[in-house]
């Protein structure tokens, strides 16, 4: 639904500032967003980018090198390698997933003269036997996709609710002090 809106939003721009960085409700170019709930040792982490930030399109893709990159992004995302956890913590993957919305010829929004969005969807889950360790984690996004330079961490552990901005000179997130 979120992605909806921002779509009808962005049908509303000239095609030509379509592509810049802009606050568009949830969706902002470059900016990608982790929620990441701490439960013991249940480790479990969702994230939504948006496509021109981790690639520099948001459309089919119009050649190989574009997709070549789109299939590179999915996998860096589906195998998890956006997220470091502390050794100690021994974590083990339970799942990890992504997916690509709006970059298939058949999807919403492909109407001439509009710029259609599209983006990335990632989950991650992890079973950690020394939660306590769990202290700071390394969201490593901007490194594998330069485009991102902003990620957004919402996080939720027992000891409460925090909020953390990682950018290529920040990629720590601190759980607990
Ligand atoms: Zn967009």
């Amino acid at each position: 639904m979120k992605y909806f809106l921002g779509w009808l939003l962005l049908t509303a721009l000239p095609a030509a500032q379509a592509h810049e960085v802009r606050q568009l409700g949830a969706h902002v170019h470059g900016q990608a967003h982790v929620d990441m709930a701490v439960d013991r040792g249940a480790v479990e982490l969702e994230l939504t980018a948006p496509g021109i930030g981790v690639l520099d399109y948001e459309r089919p893709p119009a050649n190989d090198g574009e997709r070549v990159a789109l299939q590179r992004a999915l996998a860096l995302l589906r195998e998890g390698r956006w997220l470091t956890l502390p050794s100690a913590a021994q974590c083990t993957p339970v799942r990890a997933d992504a997916h690509a919305d709006g970059f298939q010829p058949a999807d919403k929004a492909m109407s001439s003269g509009a710029h259609a969005h599209a983006g990335f969807r990632a989950s991650l889950a992890y079973q950690c036997a020394n939660p306590l360790a769990l202290r700071v984690v390394v969201v490593t996004l901007p490194s594998l996709f330069p485009g991102l330079h902003e990620v957004i961490v919402n996080t939720a552990t027992g000891a409460g609710q925090g909020r953390s901005i990682v950018t290529p000179d920040e990629m720590r997130v601190v759980l607990a002090p």
